[in-house]
């Protein structure tokens, strides 16, 4: 007992850190709030069940990402809308958000123009958060 007290007593966090943690996170959850999906009207030119285990997604949401993800690993410099090259002078940093129809989603970073993006229809959801 008296060991385990020990070591629960080593791995109390740091309560500023946690703080600290606790206080970024919710920043980072601000930055996502409000910003809506848009939805792909044709099939992703990026490839989103690459391992074939879900099949097609039985829609694909494409939301702009925030300034707090910015530096997000994005696997593809190819819009998924058009599948064309992006490159600096001419796109936005995105989510696309496949869903299939077992209810699996998730979230992958993409580089999109502008346009694209545009021409994707509209909706009122709210985007999903990458945690
Ligand atoms: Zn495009």
């Amino acid at each position: 007992m008296k060991i385990l007290k020990k070591l629960f007593g080593q791995q109390q966090p740091n309560q500023h850190r946690l703080e600290a943690e606790e206080g970024e996170r919710e920043r980072i959850y601000a930055s996502y709030r409000g910003i809506k999906r848009r939805l792909l009207k044709t099939p992703s030119h990026i490839p989103l069940d690459p391992n074939g285990h879900f099949g097609q997604p039985t829609r694909v949401a494409i939301a702009l990402d925030p300034e707090s993800a910015k530096d997000f690993y994005r696997g593809s410099t190819f819009c998924p809308v058009c599948g064309k090259p992006t490159d600096a002078e001419n796109r936005v940093a995105a989510s696309l958000e496949p869903e299939f129809a077992n209810g699996f989603s998730y979230l992958i970073g993409v580089w999109a123009h502008p346009d694209c993006f545009a021409r994707c229809e509209g909706t009122d959801e709210q985007r999903g958060i990458p945690w």
